[in-house]
């Protein structure tokens, strides 16, 4: 424990001399992912002890690097949203401020079965802030921009209960703005599709915005002013994995410990220290700790931060509340297929842009996303050197069944295809340098409105819990922009609440 005098006063109870010191811990994080590694640094340089616990074999969760043809790229998330600052602040707190970077500007694309159109150059999700702007009409037709623009005349109260994503752009802009544009978008960046969408949760402030301006255009217009200048996102040169080594190393030199192949199989309260039976359902005050269990040992603590939606498990037994109302979304699995090509010349031109989103209903591609990630990030472009190029497809939407997408250099050939006709360039396989295929799972909760309403009760049980904390993207919303400000809050919720007890 830290001898600084505001962490020690509020740290309850006293600790027990029987458990080993380096056993017990002022706080434990429960998964290492970025809103767990966020936390927990923040814990750490408020002087707590901490020791982060993950069951993979590196830290970072969906934020991580892989090897490419003697390329480090990032295996997971590559960029964040700028919106609210929170990952750009972050990041220059770890020191690497200079580093941030933005997308080449060369705009992206959607391909339809009507063929391929630029998606809007400003806009929020697809959704654009002028319907009637030359690259929305190409990529709606006349008839979807005209829609579109009675978004200008329809009175404000139409859309306003909306609660999806899908049924505020329907009711606003018409059927065409979401099948073009809206649901390739959200389909590559949640995996899900808008009817399935808590509007709230991915759109943070938009039906105010339109409340405010009364058409969706000049809301989504609004909330890009409202972020800062510039692009909606950024990136990290060098990749975005790095802000996981930093973390870590941050979080170590400030006396706390990241822990890899240690998955987290129970957690109870400490009865040692609150007292034989406090039984957590009703007498929360009497919790005094936690006993935090791995396969290979029980740790000490008066703090657990859970960090993943698979500790809600362990929730439901601490608390004794019904697992039933607590079933978290599992989110679709989605496969990255990387590829790295040499000398395809056509490829130079950027033909597409930074990259392709494909709308769900096309039959002649399998993929649902690509990335021209050497197209997009110069700093990549300058590491691959002259003629190389990195493409990353990305495969799995919400309607898919993930057993059906072939394996091996199956799917290599298949993502080779696909990445073909997206861009419309033969792609010779004999051009092919290097490829890797990472599949993700439980990485992507879609924000339903069901999962809203388990990880509510999810919160109502921890709420109970002096001590007990959680963080996520499962609790947030997905991407960094979300993740970091919520696991911040998290950790100073922490700080503050285990004020001591008489
Ligand atoms: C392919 C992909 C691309 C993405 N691209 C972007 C992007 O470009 N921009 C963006 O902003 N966001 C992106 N995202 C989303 C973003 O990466 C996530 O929202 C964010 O990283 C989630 O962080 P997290 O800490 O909540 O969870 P996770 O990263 O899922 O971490 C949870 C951790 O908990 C661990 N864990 C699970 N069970 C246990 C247990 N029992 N005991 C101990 N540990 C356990 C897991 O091993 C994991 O490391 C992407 C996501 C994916 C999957």
């Amino acid at each position: 424990m830290s001898d600084d005098a505001g962490v020690t006063a509020a740290v309850a109870g006293t600790p027990d001399q029987a458990v080993p010191d380096e056993q017990r811990w002022d706080a434990v994080v429960v998964g290492a992912g970025l809103g767990g590694l966020v936390a927990a640094r923040d814990l750490a340089r408020a002087g707590l002890r901490v020791l982060v616990l993950d069951g993979r074999d590196a830290p970072g969760g969906a934020v991580r690097s892989h090897e490419v043809a003697g390329l480090r790229l990032d295996a997971g998330a590559e960029s964040f949203a700028t919106r609210g600052g929170a990952v750009a602040a972050l990041v220059g707190e770890l020191g690497m401020a200079d580093d941030l970077c933005t997308p080449a500007p060369r705009g992206s694309w959607v391909h339809l079965v009507t063929g391929d159109g630029p998606l809007p150059a400003t806009g929020l999700l697809g959704i654009p802030t002028d319907p009637g702007a030359a690259d929305v009409r190409r990529t709606l037709g006349a008839l979807g921009s005209w829609r579109a623009r009675l978004d200008g005349l329809l009175p404000a109260r139409v859309g306003a209960d909306a609660t999806t994503l899908g049924a505020l752009v329907r009711s606003r802009m018409g059927a065409r703005v979401l099948d073009r544009l809206v649901r390739p978008l959200v389909g590559g960046v949640h995996a899900a599709d808008p009817d399935q969408l808590a509007v709230d949760v991915v759109a943070p402030g938009l039906r105010a915005a339109l409340a405010q301006h009364g058409t969706l255009g000049k809301a989504v217009g609004a909330l890009r002013a409202a972020a800062p200048a510039g692009s909606a996102v950024q990136g990290l040169s060098g990749g975005v994995w790095r802000l996981v080594d930093a973390l870590v190393a941050d979080v170590r030199a400030h006396g706390g410990e990241v822990r890899v192949r240690s998955a987290v199989t129970g957690l109870a309260v400490d009865d040692d220290r609150s007292g034989a039976g406090a039984a957590v359902g009703a007498g929360v005050d009497s919790v005094r700790g936690f006993v935090v269990r791995t396969a290979n040992e029980d740790v000490h603590t008066d703090r657990v931060l859970l960090a993943t939606p698979a500790a809600v498990p362990l929730v439901a037994e601490l608390t004794g509340a019904d697992p039933g109302t607590m079933r978290t979304d599992d989110g679709t699995p989605v496969t990255l297929v990387t590829l790295v090509l040499d000398g395809v010349t056509a490829l130079d031109a950027a033909p597409r842009g930074t990259g392709v989103l494909v709308a769900p209903d096309v039959t002649d591609v399998t993929a649902k996303a690509l990335t021209h990630a050497t197209a997009k990030w110069e700093w990549l472009a300058a590491a691959a050197g002259p003629g190389r190029h990195v493409l990353r497809l990305s495969f799995g939407r919400a309607e898919d069944d993930a057993a059906a997408l072939p394996a091996g250099d199956d799917l290599v050939r298949l993502a080779l295809a696909d990445a073909a006709v997206l861009l419309g360039v033969p792609l010779p396989a004999e051009r092919l340098v290097g490829h890797d295929v990472v599949r993700w799972t439980q990485a992507l909760p879609r924000p339903s409105a069901s999962h809203r309403d388990a990880v509510a009760a999810v919160r109502d049980a921890v709420a109970r819990v002096p001590g007990l904390a959680l963080t996520g993207a499962w609790v947030s919303g997905n991407g960094l922009a979300s993740v970091v400000p919520q696991a911040r809050s998290a950790a100073a919720e922490l700080l503050t609440a285990l004020a001591p007890r008489g």
